[in-house]
């Protein structure tokens, strides 16, 4: 293809994505194919000849919009959000045109850089004490992992290098093996999932630990957990503390959790993948308290705050033990200049990694970080709207308490009437939730998710709810 082309294109496909984006709303959130539908769309096998772009453009809506689910539709209400706007959109433009592979500091200065520097500023907007910042002049400083369960992993590994390494000082006779059998990480039983495979891909066990009647876990939990172990030889040396759980967005007590991990000498994670968005808005930083007290911290901009995915950023105080824990250093990849910038290699587990600052730049840059907290605050908003008419219908009855965008309610009853409940929410397709469970409670997520959503799709989503609920319930007499 030649550059005239592309231009016609690509200007037929911004177009596009403007037209697709801006009447998302009109499209069913569900798509109803059953599995298998794509493969009779296509030819057995890839075209002998080139085809024409205009056929490419003309089977995006006979082939792939069908089995399209609509993430950014205001109807669609499932999982938490994934952002995406203009500027991050463009961004990625740019950075598959460069197309560089940032994998040290002179495969693409600007990619490491650029990277150093936003993740600075990304910090400073979400208050994060200086020493989790390059610009405080340490060692610390912030990363872009392509997913926060990326991110879980990398600060395990490199809790484990630190905890090995000390037990080998203790314990000069005790080999790598017999260490290893010895680990031990806790996190609350609320956290994703992703924690605990972390545990299994670090080879380590997870003691999953109970939390209150406000689903959070609290430091006299972690610090008895850790003298048990201890008691019994064990080596305890990663916790994960999380600010917003998945099921039902609580926060864990980091002021009550950190002081019990500086005690016993142990890591402190924080994930705040969904929730760290709502940190640039100085008003919800009290549930990041003691946040001074982690090594690590991480949370994803492409989830709440712009930013198409993957973009996870992860500041680490001391990235000593996790880059010695990753670092292979085969003469190809040296260079002259090793020491003076982060080798972003060593920070992550593959080696490739795509120019993701770009799209950090371009989100705050064009949207100022006022305009970032409006977007924040005006999603709270439409999940309080959205608690209001929950708590005003007395047939309902709200699970956890409403922090962030997520509401968790469910129909006074069984689970079974619940479960019925979505399976008609779900296969009307004019909007989509996902349902949880806590302790054999099964509840329905309302999360908000589009950067489209106004009060009158809240209402919209809320009569839908209504009107099916009270169809089961007749049913139900
Ligand atoms: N942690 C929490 C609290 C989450 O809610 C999620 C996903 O929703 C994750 C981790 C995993 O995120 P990722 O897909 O970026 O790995």
């Amino acid at each position: 293809m030649e550059q005239k082309e592309f231009s016609e294109f690509a200007k037929s496909m911004v177009e596009y994505i403007g037209q697709y984006l801006e009447n998302i709303r009109d499209r069913r959130v569900l798509p109803t194919v059953e599995p298998g539908y794509l493969r009779p769309c296509l030819p057995e096998t890839a075209p002998e000849d080139p085809d024409k772009w205009q056929d490419v453009m003309a089977d995006i809506e006979r082939v792939i919009m069908p089995g399209v689910t609509h993430w950014h539709s205001p109807r669609f209400h499932a999982y938490f959000p994934t952002a995406n706007s203009y500027p991050a959109i463009v961004a990625d433009m740019l950075s598959d045109a460069i197309a560089c592979i940032g994998f040290s500091w002179i495969a693409s200065p600007a990619c490491t850089e650029l990277e150093v520097v936003m993740l600075d500023w990304l910090g400073k907007m979400l208050g994060l004490p200086n020493e989790f910042l390059a610009c405080s002049g340490g060692k610390a400083g912030g990363v872009i992992q392509g997913t926060a369960s990326e991110a879980t992993l990398v600060a395990l590994l490199g809790a484990k290098a630190r905890a090995v390494r000390k037990a080998k000082e203790q314990h000069p006779d005790w080999t790598d093996a017999v260490i290893n059998s010895k680990l031990i990480a806790y996190a609350s039983e609320q956290a994703h999932s992703s924690v605990e495979r972390a545990g299994l891909l670090g080879g380590v066990t997870f003691r999953n630990l109970k939390v209150d009647s406000h689903y959070r876990l609290h430091g006299d939990t972690v610090d008895e957990a850790i003298k048990k172990d201890l008691k019994e030889g064990l080596i305890p040396f990663y916790v994960v503390a999380t600010l917003g759980t998945t099921s039902v967005c609580s926060f864990d007590l980091v002021t009550e959790i950190g002081p019990v991990c500086r005690k016993h000498d142990l890591w402190l994670h924080i994930d705040a993948a969904y929730a760290g968005s709502a940190f640039i808005c100085p008003e919800y930083r009290y549930l990041m308290e003691g946040v001074e007290l982690a090594d690590s911290f991480n949370f994803n901009p492409h989830k709440w705050m712009l930013v198409t995915f993957d973009c996870s950023a992860m500041w680490l105080k001391d990235p000593t033990d996790v880059i010695d824990a990753f670092n292979v250093d085969p003469l190809y990849l040296k260079h002259e200049q090793q020491g003076s910038a982060p080798d972003y290699r060593h920070w992550q587990i593959p080696l490739g990694r795509r120019f993701r600052s770009l799209k950090l730049w371009f989100v705050m840059r064009l949207y100022g970080v006022k305009n970032l907290q409006a977007h924040i605050r005006k999603q709270i908003g439409f999940a309080h709207q959205f608690e209001a008419y929950v708590n005003e219908d007395e047939r309902f009855e709200l699970v956890g308490d409403v922090l962030m965008g997520l509401v968790c309610f469910r129909l006074k009853g069984s689970n079974e009437l619940n479960e019925k409940l979505l399976k008609r929410i779900n296969g009307n397709g004019k909007i989509h939730l996902v349902p949880s469970k806590i302790d054999g409670l099964y509840f329905l997520r309302l999360a908000i998710c589009s950067r489209y959503t106004e009060s009158t799709d809240i209402e919209f989503s809320w009569t839908e709810i209504k009107s099916l609920a009270n169809d089961v319930l007749v049913e139900e007499k």
